[in-house]
């Protein structure tokens, strides 16, 4: 089955400021040609003329499941009350009430652009179930908490490998945080990844509070009280990095380890703005993540970019600090470097997975377009993304699900929610 999409501006993410005409073949989830495909046959042809192919958005740090408590307990000052408030009701929480919530998660992903994710959190069978039937694609990390015999039982519970498809989903490691875990339980996690092959993720350094308790305690910090554990010698990604100091950036730099900037998290909850510009100058990936929608309070990789160019502009006082380019890097091919992912996705190129993301730029809003990469960060919405393919399957097709009935998920979360607050 080929697929030939024509007459496309392609902007593939291989090189600052490249864009051009061209057409994309897909053929076996594949890109298999772009450039002038003229003499090429298709099974389907559409003509695209007016439309931008990027790569898919990667979000690379979220809980999909979170959904179920957006706009809920918003009033809390800090990420500890936040958490207190957040914990007794994902206990509650089961198999029917993560697919719902996954389902609505990843309907929003599709409709803002984001072909995978990055998911910490639990009852990962039912997620991958829903990623299946929608066809998006996900790492997926079981969330671990406590200490090495909580640990312990968690991983013996694992029910997700008999999901994996091999395409479309993976299954990664994640320990919640070292204020929430112990370091055995890190160590026991190393030990266990390291023998099933598994790339690992945590939060780290994501408040003030947490840089100050771990000094104040072990008179190291974070990344190094980390990296004792042995959890940095793995393929690893860490999410936030908010009060990362520079020895620790370069540390995680070092070992190749990515960290994930979730502006409108560290906002919300009043965590800070993680100075991602000088972290990147400083040798690290840094790649993008909306973090739960119960912290941000949507899933949208567009509005991430807006605020990720505001906030280092802002911080910095200076505009050139983050240029809109290095803002799509982040959410593509640095998110796809972050989940040790870069060589199947990330950018446009032959013989990588055909996950593309056509947007439709002749609205209001992104009218004129001018910098075509300006447009991208700071103009685009939500309303101008047009088709999603995920492996070459189309997801969305002119702002239209095709895989989700998004009316039928939203009844069914408001169902499982409505339990879920009574405490049935
Ligand atoms: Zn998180």
């Amino acid at each position: 089955m080929k697929t030939l999409l024509k007459n496309l501006t392609i902007i593939p993410v291989t090189e600052e400021g490249l864009h051009f005409t061209g057409d994309i073949l897909i053929e076996d989830r594949l890109i298999r040609r772009i450039g002038d495909c003229s003499n090429e046959k298709a099974d389907t042809v559409r003509d695209c003329t007016g439309l931008i192919a990027i790569p898919g958005l990667v979000n690379a740090h979220t809980h999909l499941s979170m959904t179920l408590m957006r706009n809920y307990k918003d009033t809390c000052s800090n990420l500890q009350e936040w958490l207190g408030e957040i914990f007794p009701i994902e206990d509650r929480l089961g198999d029917e009430e993560i697919y719902w919530g996954s389902m609505l998660g990843l309907a929003e992903l599709i409709k803002s652009g984001t072909t995978s994710f990055a998911d910490m959190y639990f009852h990962q069978w039912m997620t991958a179930r829903a990623c299946k039937e929608a066809g998006v694609r996900g790492f997926l990390s079981l969330t671990l908490f406590g200490d090495e015999e909580e640990t312990r039982k968690r991983l013996s519970s694992i029910r997700l490998d008999d999901e994996l498809d091999g395409d479309l989903l993976r299954r990664d490691l994640a320990v919640h945080a070292i204020y929430t875990c112990s370091e055995d339980s890190y160590r026991y996690t190393a030990d266990w990844a390291r023998e099933h092959g598994a790339i690992v993720n945590t939060h780290l350094s994501e408040t003030k509070k947490e840089m100050t308790d771990c000094l104040e305690q072990s008179g190291m910090l974070p990344a190094f009280w980390l990296d004792k554990t042995g959890f940095l010698d793995l393929p690893c990604y860490v999410a936030h990095g908010v009060w990362l100091q520079d020895e620790e950036v370069k540390l995680l730099a070092s070992k190749g380890v990515s960290v994930v900037h979730n502006p409108s998290s560290n906002c919300k909850l009043a965590s800070g703005i993680a100075p991602v510009g000088h972290f990147r100058k400083l040798g690290l990936n840094v790649a993008l993540g909306t973090d739960g929608a119960s912290s941000n309070n949507n899933l949208s990789m567009i509005k991430e970019m807006r605020l990720a160019a505001m906030l280092s502009t802002v911080s910095t006082m200076d505009v050139g600090s983050l240029r809109p380019y290095q803002i799509l890097e982040m959410a593509t091919v640095n998110g796809a470097k972050a989940l040790h992912a870069e060589l199947q996705i990330g950018t446009l190129e032959e013989g990588k997975k055909a996950d593309i993301v056509l947007i439709n730029p002749a609205q209001a809003n992104m009218t004129p377009l001018n910098d075509i990469f300006s447009a991208l960060v700071f103009s685009l919405s939500e309303n101008n993304i047009d088709s999603v393919y995920v492996s070459g399957r189309q997801l969305l097709d002119k702002g239209r699900l095709t895989t989700i009935d998004e009316a039928e998920v939203c009844r069914n979360v408001a169902r499982c929610w409505e339990k879920i607050r009574k405490g049935e």
